[in-house]
């Protein structure tokens, strides 16, 4: 029977171990920069600041106008790194395109980049050392470290090779520990023969952004379906609805286990982004 890798149970945990991190009189706080209002951005934002709330967590979202200049912006970010009461920052994407997005995360202290998108952190992610990493990768792992799914030796295929989630991810599959040792191929818009790939693959883990991408006939017997991907698409009765990379209801029989969209590896990143910032704080303690 196919095992639903759900969030559920897991963020109950990692939720707990968060309150329990935090003790009577701490007040870790969070600042997402926004620019501009995205509708998208800002419904993210608000249902990050109701988690961190219920948590103990602050979450500031100020909102600044699409006009912002490069210095001013780096000005700010400047600022809260040297606000003791301010313990991560992040920055939410996309920018406009005024902005040259490399030397504003390189403003960002690493100690502060809870994100994990400094390339001191991504350097720590490569040279396995200590570090904040990416929050969506992050959850990836953790998710296979919940439902005990094995790594080591197996074939993963990693759909997708953005910096924010298919690249770390990779290489956090290759790291010689518990949930890494994996033999990994990264596949992308200009790979040839795609399915090639899927279709050896013990686990495949989709990040790519196109929905129900990754259809049954691209997938061995018994493969575990890790979803990151969230796609907007019309609904007939609802007007939209969210779906994954991955056709869940085609490849549903064929995986061994499968995560949801919703449900799945976006609830975790969330739980593992405020992860993060506890992170970030007990830093700043030390
Ligand atoms: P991205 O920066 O747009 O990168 C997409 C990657 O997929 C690129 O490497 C691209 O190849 C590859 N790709 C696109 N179309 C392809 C195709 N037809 N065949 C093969 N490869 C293809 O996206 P991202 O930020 O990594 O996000 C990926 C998905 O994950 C999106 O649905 C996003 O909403 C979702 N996401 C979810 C979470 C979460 O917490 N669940 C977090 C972040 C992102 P090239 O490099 O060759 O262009």
């Amino acid at each position: 029977m196919t095992e639903i890798l759900k969030a559920k149970p897991l963020i109950k945990e990692i939720y707990s171990g968060i309150k329990a991190e935090i003790a009577e009189g701490d007040n870790p706080k969070l600042v997402v920069i926004l620019i501009g209002e995205d509708p998208a951005a800002m419904y993210y934002v608000q249902n990050l600041k109701k988690k961190g709330a219920k948590k103990g967590i602050e979450v500031e979202n100020p909102v600044y106008n699409t006009d912002i200049t490069q210095k001013q912006l780096i000005d700010i970010i400047k600022g809260l790194n040297s606000d003791p009461e301010v313990h991560g920052v992040m920055l939410q994407k996309p920018l406009p395109k005024h902005l040259d997005e490399d030397e504003i995360v390189m403003t960002i202290d690493p100690d502060k980049d809870v994100d994990g998108f400094h390339p001191m952190n991504m350097g720590n992610l490569l040279l396995n050392r200590d570090g904040f990493l990416p929050s969506t990768p992050a959850a990836c792992l953790e998710m296979m470290k919940f439902y005990d799914i094995e790594t080591s030796g197996k074939n993963i295929v990693v759909l997708g090779r953005s910096d924010i989630v298919g690249k770390p991810l990779a290489n956090l599959l290759l790291r010689k520990d518990s949930t890494g040792n994996a033999t990994v191929t990264i596949c992308h818009s200009r790979t040839k023969d795609l399915a090639k790939h899927t279709k050896e693959a013990d686990i495949i883990i989709a990040a790519i952004g196109v929905a129900n991408f990754l259809t049954a006939d691209m997938v061995k017997d018994n493969a575990i379906l890790i979803d990151v991907g969230v796609n907007q698409i019309e609904d007939a009765e609802k007007g939209y609805r969210y779906v994954g990379d991955i056709d869940y209801e085609a490849c549903f029989e064929k995986a061994s286990a499968i995560t949801p969209v919703p449900g799945g590896v976006g609830s975790v990143t969330t739980a593992m982004l405020l992860k993060n910032v506890i992170k970030a704080f007990k830093l700043a303690q030390k």
